[in-house]
């Protein structure tokens, strides 16, 4: 089976749209996720945008403020401090990359753990590896759904199942790791240094890739029946003359016939992860209600 992210990602929407009605009717607002940009990025521009209108659409409080790529450190620091001291914003976004001259590490721990909607402070870190998730990362909570649809259709069982995760990003590969790892699969974490790649995807009953490496994992490699999750995105040149396309790190023409249900590239993880960051900023600002 293809794993459909953009139908997947509507039925997420739905649930967190349901969500959000009834966290206003509630406490008499609506939870609040406030984006920030640093700098003209193009890629970053369009991403935070798809985020605020993602937001809005399911009724959540979405702002997006763009700082001058010329910010210093400390004023964004700042920005981040009245963010967290302001009770109407549940959630923080600092988008990636961040521009040269700040440091990435000193700016995401700055976010309040409570609104670190992306899961990346090293408190939601800890929590997750000791087995009590606060907010964990959007993509690997979208891949877990994917995986979860492919369980609910008779694909795979995920407890005792083998997993392979290719990639170990504390964006991406590490955390999606500890969650298959949770969900009771033998997990097994590969990255660039790992010896004889093509044996350990023969084994693996779930592949998991997040490597940023064009088409890199070949159908023959896939083990018969296996849950394939492609989390990489990138571009490569079209047939067509100066046009380009989008691939993921799997051959998905050769990986699909020998698949049991298998996400494509556009159109798989990439809708789940934006459906998760609204998920996640509905969940911040229940957890902060109810202290
Ligand atoms: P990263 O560059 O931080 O990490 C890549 C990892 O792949 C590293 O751990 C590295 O050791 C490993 N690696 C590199 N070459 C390898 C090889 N030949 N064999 C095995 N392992 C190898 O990347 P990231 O931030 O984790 O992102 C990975 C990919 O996922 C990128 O294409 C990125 O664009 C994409 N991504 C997609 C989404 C989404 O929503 N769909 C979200 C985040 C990232």
């Amino acid at each position: 089976m293809i794993l459909d992210g953009k139908s997947i990602a509507e039925k997420v929407r739905a649930e967190v749209r349901e969500g959000v009605e009834r966290f206003a009717r509630r406490h008499g607002r609506a939870p609040g996720l406030d984006v920030l940009l640093v700098g003209e990025d193009p890629a970053s521009q369009v991403y935070t945008r798809n985020k605020e209108r993602a937001a809005r659409d399911v009724g959540i409080r979405g702002r997006l403020e763009v700082l001058p790529a010329e910010t210093r450190e400390a004023e964004l620091l700042a920005r981040i401090a009245a963010l967290n001291a302001d009770p109407s914003v549940d959630a923080i976004l600092v988008q990636l990359p961040l521009p040269a001259g700040i440091g990435e590490t000193r700016v995401l721990d700055a976010v309040a753990p409570d609104k670190d909607v992306d899961g990346f402070h090293p408190h939601n870190v800890g929590l997750l590896v000791s087995g009590r998730p606060a907010l964990v990362p959007c993509t690997p909570l979208g891949c877990m759904r994917l995986i979860a649809e492919a369980e609910a259709a008779g694909v795979v069982q995920v407890r005792g199942a083998r997993a392979l995760v290719i990639g170990r990003s504390n964006i991406v590969g590490k955390p999606m790791a500890q969650l298959l790892q949770s969900a009771h699969a033998t997990v097994t974490l590969a990255h660039s240094h790992t010896r004889d790649l093509p044996a350990l995807c023969r084994e693996a009953d779930i592949l998991v890739a997040a490597i940023g490496r064009p088409e890199t994992i070949r159908g023959e490699w896939i083990k018969p029946g296996a849950v394939v999750i492609d989390v990489g995105i990138n571009r490569i040149p079209a047939a067509e003359e100066g046009k380009t396309r989008l691939v993921g790190d799997v051959a998905f023409a050769e990986a699909k016939e020998r698949a049991g249900a298998i996400s494509p590239v556009p159109g798989g993880v990439g809708p789940l992860t934006i459906a998760y960051l609204l998920a996640n900023t509905l969940r911040a600002a229940e957890q902060r209600i109810a202290g």
